[in-house]
């Protein structure tokens, strides 16, 4: 089963509504394998965001380094995810990166509205609730930055009776 990763970043910690957006995931059946709070240093994030994400290279310095100063800012949830094609469709609930664009339903297009102008004004990292993993390379890559084999858990949810192929009689 695909397994992707989430940050809840200091923005949504520090609103008090990580509850709220844990609970469109849960909602919508996907597993939570392994989850924990931690305030990582510029290293990790560099290697988050360079390393894996290739955002200075995409994006620029200014905003890479207005993002690992913003993710500093405050402890975040790490999580994964566990479901079917579990990638695509967690990217597809949190929707597009600046809030402004982001469609109404999707949780940066419901829990914020800023846009990159004000971001860059106030040379800061657009706020945009949580990280997803881009694609199932990254989704590996990023899981096992964040999390050692023994913080990942195997167990049941009810929603598997609903996923799991029929036994062979
Ligand atoms: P995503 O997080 O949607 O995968 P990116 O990987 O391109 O998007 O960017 C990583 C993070 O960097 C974004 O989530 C956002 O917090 C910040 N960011 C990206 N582009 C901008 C921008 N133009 N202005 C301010 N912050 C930005």
């Amino acid at each position: 089963m695909e397994q992707t990763l989430i940050i809840f970043k200091p923005d949504s910690v520090q609103r008090g509504i990580i509850g709220e957006v844990m609970t469109r995931f849960e909602k919508a059946g996907f597993k939570i394998v392994g989850i924990k709070m931690l305030q990582p240093g510029r290293e990790h994030y560099h290697e988050h965001y360079e390393g894996i994400g290739s955002l200075k290279t995409r994006k620029g310095d200014e905003i890479f380094e207005s993002t690992l100063l913003s993710m500093q800012g405050g402890p975040v949830i790490a999580m994964v995810l566990e479901g079917v094609e579990a990638v695509e469709t967690v990217r597809k609930m949190v929707g597009s990166t600046e809030p402004k664009s982001a469609l109404p339903g999707t949780i940066r297009g419901d829990f914020a509205h800023v846009n990159y102008s004000q971001a860059t004004k106030a040379k800061k990292a657009v706020a945009n609730i949580v990280h997803a993993s881009a694609d199932t390379k990254e989704a590996e890559q990023e899981i096992s930055h964040w999390f050692s084999p023994d913080e990942l858990f195997e167990y049941q949810v009810a929603y598997e009776h609903f996923t799991q192929p029929r036994e062979a009689k």
